[in-house]
């Protein structure tokens, strides 16, 4: 509290706690499944292991370590020898059990970071750990908040789902950091294959933010521990997004500014986010950890998992993706960045590359795409097994069989909306390009019924020519190619 700055400037000290869901079948200690089914009723997706009741036994989901193992190479983590579990005691209606499984003293990683971008700057942010554990169930105050609730409910089809808690250290010096982190790690999670971001409530942040002096932190943004440990730190609970995370700092740090210009401290304390309001609101005094009781699951033995590292792959990252996309495909940086965005718009980009030129493959799935699927509010994987369509069509073009124009502005479009192959949209809007011998059929009828243009194209009158090839366009519906029936026209009326 000694350097809580009262008056003079501070500077924003922000550390992360992110729960992702990990994307497995199964639960993390039984074998209900993870996937919500439409419509479910509460309490179905549950066995007595999930619903913790009394005798059932906890075993631990191999696919779970897997994603955690990704997770860890992902972050450049230290992978322990052997990782084990610990019950965290609480008592809370979500968690029926009463413990929460979850990892104390031998997490699965520790000691990683991950890089990102601010505003053009590179800035390393430290993991001082990720852990497994389960998810609790989930609580609906029927009627409102829980002010106002007359009763609440609980759902146990959520308890269980794996859930990897990723803590960093206290390097974040702005809530617009936080946001490209968050970011940048939802990016590496979908490489990996091990997270959906789509799914309601994967994500979940709790944010500590503190004020330090400014005379306190060094030139380059660090900060003591000691200092660190004597600022009194808000957690800020309940945020669910980038864009969330990075407002509710922002209110967070405007409050704090205001307490300390007004004379007053800061509680230590946890706030809740409030979506709707754009607010922190005062929750409990912070509970430390030794009110927990962690004590070690005897039901799950250590688990030994010095080779998994070695044994279990990952794919190619983000950044290194993009850089070898610049290099390899000659992108700029803009296009690097745009067929790099997700893993499958990278991974069909680079079929795609395989066939044509990379110049026009990019054309294809960046800007054509990507801006007809986001116009649509779909994404790739939406046409991932259509890769065959999206090629015949590029080839259609390059082969000089449809117009650039109406490939873009018909057949894709149709392509997307109707779920037509390109030769059924060709077919059904008459876009083919006439077929040779109906334009020299065209070509000889309109030397024939145009005589006059003919003697003028004798006479060198240019534009007699551009009226021919006027006739054998109307005549052919458009479809012929204007270049191909002015040659035409030429070598007969010259021959
Ligand atoms: P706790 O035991 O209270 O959960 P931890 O040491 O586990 O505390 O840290 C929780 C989070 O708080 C971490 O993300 C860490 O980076 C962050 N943190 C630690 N000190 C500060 C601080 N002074 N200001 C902001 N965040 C902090
Ligand atoms: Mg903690
Ligand atoms: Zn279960």
């Amino acid at each position: 509290m000694s350097t809580q700055a009262a008056t003079g400037d501070t500077a924003v000290v922000i550390g992360l706690e992110v729960h992702v869901q990990l994307e497995t079948d199964t639960k993390i200690f039984c074998g209900c499944s993870t996937e919500p089914a439409d419509d479910e009723a509460p309490n179905t997706r549950t066995c007595p292991t999930c619903l913790g009741l009394p005798g059932a036994l906890p075993v631990l989901n191999e696919a779970a370590v897997e994603a955690a193992v990704k997770i860890g190479k992902a972050l450049d983590a230290h992978i322990p020898e052997t990782t084990t579990f610990h019950r965290k005691n609480y008592y809370y209606p979500d968690l029926p059990k009463n413990f929460q499984l979850t990892q104390y003293d031998a997490p699965i990683c520790a000691d990683g970071e991950l890089e990102v971008r601010v505003d053009g700057d590179r800035r390393t942010i430290g993991i001082t750990r990720a852990h497994l554990e389960e998810d609790p169930g989930s609580i609906q105050h029927a009627g409102g908040s829980i002010e106002s609730a007359t009763h609440t409910l609980v759902n146990y089809n959520r308890a269980g789902t794996p859930l990897m808690e990723v803590v960093t250290e206290p390097d974040f010096r702005s809530p617009a950091e936080t946001r490209a982190f968050l970011a940048k790690l939802e990016e590496v999670l979908e490489y990996l294959g091990v997270f959906d971001p789509t799914r309601d409530g994967s994500l979940r942040v709790d944010a500590n933010v503190s004020l330090v002096d400014a005379d306190e932190m060094a030139a380059d943004g660090s900060v003591s521990d000691a200092v660190l440990a004597d600022a009194n730190r808000v957690e800020v609970k309940n945020i669910s997004s980038h864009r969330g995370a990075e407002q509710a700092l922002a209110y967070e740090v405007t409050r704090q500014r205001n307490q300390l210009r007004r004379g007053r401290g800061i509680d230590q304390e946890t706030r809740h986010w409030d979506e709707g309001r754009n607010v922190t609101v005062a929750m409990r005094s912070k509970e430390a950890e030794k009110d927990y009781r962690y004590f070690r699951e005897a039901d799950l033995p250590a688990l030994e998992v010095a080779d998994w590292k070695a044994r279990i792959p990952i794919p190619e990252l983000p950044d290194a993706r993009r850089e070898r996309f610049r290099g390899a495909y000659g992108l700029d940086a803009e296009a690097a960045s745009k067929l790099t965005s997700t893993k499958a718009v990278a991974d069909f980009f680079e079929d795609v590359a395989g066939e044509f030129d990379p110049e026009l493959a990019a054309t294809w799935v960046a800007d054509n795409l990507l801006g007809e699927l986001n116009y649509r509010d779909m994404g790739i994987t939406d046409v991932t097994d259509r890769l065959d369509e999206f090629t015949r069509l590029i080839e259609l073009v390059d082969a000089g069989e449809l117009t650039v124009k109406n490939a873009e502005e018909v057949v894709l479009r149709e392509m997307l909306d109707a779920g037509d192959d390109p030769h059924a949209v060709i077919e059904r809007e008459g876009l083919g390009k006439a077929e040779a011998d109906e334009v020299e059929t065209a070509v000889d009828a309109a030397i024939e019924g145009n005589p006059e243009a003919v003697s003028d194209y004798h006479d060198g009158d240019e534009g007699a020519i551009n009226f021919l090839v006027g006739r054998v366009m109307q005549e052919t519906g458009g479809s012929a190619d204007p270049g191909q029936v002015n040659g035409l026209l030429r070598e007969r009326l010259d021959g």
